[in-house]
């Protein structure tokens, strides 16, 4: 496997792949790679010839006194572990290369990423949006896969492929959970023990709201409450938002008709945790 900083290469290699007739699959993540990660790798090597996953930690989609420096590394373990699953390129370039001086462009999806973390996160979107933007052009797959514990992005990213006639298939990889439910993430590393016990209440809150929603409850309302209420048993948790969208528009939805999302972020302490659960209407 190809370990490599430069964009030279990595765009060498591929346009070399593309030439013998070979796909090529990207799976973009900012590194300390977990299993729900992994996941995303064996769903780009199952739909395509030749895998790269690019390692970046993009400081363009993190906010002020967000954890950009503190953010978990372990470019060797993640190496090792893609390298197992049979990718054939890691992209690992350097901040300056990416974003040198003179770099001028910023790309923004309007509509679907307004609320929820876009909310949250002034500016987050805008540079996921155009990390992607890049590393499309330089690797230009075939497909890219993104998984859906980060649903907005997702919606994201589908509607900037579309609207800019990308022509890169997203492929969107189904959330990769601890064995309590916990959604995997490379904050979760942040979480004390305690902290830890009272975020697996996160899932549960999901699938209470589920629950209610599989009774025949269609009310969102009613939905999201059963969510917060859920999460009283805990002291350290705090909700940001509980919301009920369009998966793809990430428009607010009160009532189900048909499949609505239900998103959160969840304070744990300091850290700010994500999940959210698909919820589809009973036929
Ligand atoms: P990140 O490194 O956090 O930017 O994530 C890189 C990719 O991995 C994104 O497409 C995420 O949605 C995806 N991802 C992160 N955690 C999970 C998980 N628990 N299950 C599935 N995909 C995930």
């Amino acid at each position: 496997m190809i370990v490599t900083g430069s964009e030279r290469r990595i765009s060498e290699l591929c346009s070399s792949w593309r030439k013998e007739g070979l796909t090529v699959g990207l799976v973009p993540t900012m590194g300390a790679l977990h299993e729900g990660h992994l996941s995303l790798v064996e769903i780009a090597a199952a739909s395509s010839d030749r895998v790269v996953v690019s390692i970046f930690i993009n400081p363009t989609q993190f906010g002020p006194g967000e954890d950009l420096e503190m953010y978990p590394r372990s470019i060797d373990d993640d190496c090792r572990a893609v390298e197992a699953l049979g990718a054939f390129a890691v992209f690992t370039p350097d901040v300056n290369t990416v974003y040198p001086d003179d770099f001028s462009t910023e790309v923004h999806v309007a509509g679907v990423s307004q609320g929820l973390c876009g909310t949250a996160r002034p500016g987050h979107f805008d540079g996921v949006a155009t990390i992607c933007t890049i590393l499309f052009g330089i690797v230009k797959p075939d497909l890219a896969v993104f998984g859906m514990k980060d649903a907005q992005q997702l919606a994201v990213i589908r509607r900037m492929v579309t609207d800019l006639r990308l022509e890169i298939e997203i492929v969107a990889a189904p959330i990769v959970r601890e064995p309590d439910g916990l959604a995997m993430s490379s904050r979760n590393k942040y979480l004390s023990a305690e902290l830890r016990e009272e975020a697996s209440l996160i899932h549960g809150g999901l699938f209470a709201a589920r629950q209610l929603a599989l009774t025949g409850e269609k009310d969102c309302s009613l939905l999201r409450k059963a969510f917060i209420d859920h999460l009283r048993k805990a002291h350290m948790l705090s909700v940001q938002y509980a919301e009920t969208v369009d998966p793809y528009t990430m428009l607010k939805i009160d009532k189900i008709e048909n499949r609505v999302l239900l998103a959160v972020a969840v304070f744990a302490g300091t850290t700010r945790l994500i999940d959210n659960i698909l919820i589809e209407p009973e036929v």
